[in-house]
């Protein structure tokens, strides 16, 4: 590639988007921007995205460097003479690994497509196991057994896959390193070995048991034991009852995460269970006392005289169990007070004569709505 080529050469400053003032740090994360976004490893098979790759590496190669940064910003592209361009000639032909340029925050990054170092010891998958529980369930706790399909190291080759013991041996495509590199450019870039999937390891004569794989799937019984006052969602984390990890890796962890059915009278709200009961127009005026089931028995329930429809009566201490702690929270009851439909003409008698002696005294607690609204019309 000659100097020729370079006349339409876009200028490294606006190829990353910083000012000609940028500091080492501005260029540092201008680059990794772009670079994070037109990586091949994140735009397979896209060559436009690759131009630009390309562009913005060799850019921040350019000016990342004082010394070349100073002789571009004298001289431009050809004061780098055959340097600038990179590909193929001059001193920048050198492979540079972009992980040299990002340490370990740029390999982490690209953990989904390319690089996934170290991930032969990599511990086993969390598993999730969500696990439907009865209202009276999550009041009181429950122990229950639980069937959940995990991963398993293989006990016939002890996690080695082969069927000699031997273990696998090195891949002969990558030579155990897991990835291909080519070179792109001035840059070598890697990619994830097919003949071993990454792992750098092939097994040659494959256990019968687990086919090479190292793990099987089997059956967990597990009790789970759900204390008292857990929600909808609590989870409850089994450190190291999930999936084996390959080829004999420490397993995951296993949450079950709770769901929990509703109840037909009771619903929850915090720590405090709610519930809605009908009163008659005596028992609300004249006051009542009586009993209403309640999840963990027979709760006394006492209305006071001239109990308004809607009122919300607090027994204190008969609400949710305090999960992991002691004591409860409170049982709130709706009293509606219900209007009868039909009357009996003796039942009419009496409604009328107590229509009719019923003065100002007997106004409701609160009547600040009716004083509204006759002044609204006054
Ligand atoms: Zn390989
Ligand atoms: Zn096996």
């Amino acid at each position: 590639m000659g100097a020729n080529t370079r006349v339409s050469k876009a200028d490294y400053y606006e190829v990353l988007g910083v000012s000609r003032e940028a500091s080492d740090q501005e260029l540092k994360s201008a680059y990794r921007k772009q670079a994070l976004k037109y990586h091949p490893d994140r735009n397979p098979g896209d060559h436009a995205a690759e131009e630009k790759f390309k562009t913005a590496s060799e850019a921040y190669q350019v000016l990342s460097d004082a010394d070349k940064r100073a002789v571009y910003d004298r001289y431009g592209h050809a004061g780098l003479g055959g340097q600038g361009s990179g590909f193929g000639s001059g001193p920048f032909t050198g492979s540079v690994d972009i992980g040299d340029i990002f340490g370990d925050l740029f390999g982490e990054m690209f953990s989904v497509g390319g690089t996934q170092r170290g991930s032969r010891q990599r511990r086993g998958d969390d598993l999730r196991f969500d696990l439907t529980i009865d209202f009276e369930d999550a009041f009181f706790g429950i122990e229950t057994e639980v069937k959940i399909r995990r991963l398993e190291t293989c006990a016939t080759c002890n996690g080695r896959g082969s069927a000699s013991g031997r273990g696998p041996n090195a891949c002969g495509q990558c030579q155990g390193r897991g990835q291909i590199r080519y070179q792109q450019g001035f840059f070598s870039v890697a990619r994830t070995c097919g003949a071993c999937g990454g792992s750098g390891q092939v097994i040659g004569d494959p256990c019968h048991a687990c086919r090479g794989e190292t793990r099987i799937t089997n059956e967990l019984k597990l009790t789970v034991k759900v204390p008292p006052g857990v929600e909808e969602g609590t989870r409850i984390r089994y450190a190291g009852e999930g999936d084996a990890g390959r080829s004999g890796a420490p397993r995951g962890d296993l949450y079950v995460v709770l769901g929990i059915r509703p109840h037909d009278f009771f619903e929850r709200n915090g720590y405090d269970l709610h519930c809605v009961i009908p009163i008659s127009f005596p028992q609300a005026a004249l006051g009542a006392e009586f009993e209403i089931p309640g999840i963990d028995g027979p709760v006394n329930l006492k209305i006071p005289e001239g109990t308004q429809s809607g009122r919300e009566l607090r027994v204190r201490g008969r609400g949710i169990p305090y999960l992991n702690e002691k004591g409860h929270g409170d049982l709130i009851v709706k009293v509606l007070v219900q209007i009868p439909r039909k009357l009996s003409r003796p039942q009419r008698e009496l409604v009328n004569k107590l229509a009719e002696s019923l003065t100002v005294d007997n106004k409701p607690a609160s009547p600040g709505l009716l004083d509204k609204m006759k002044d609204l019309f006054n």
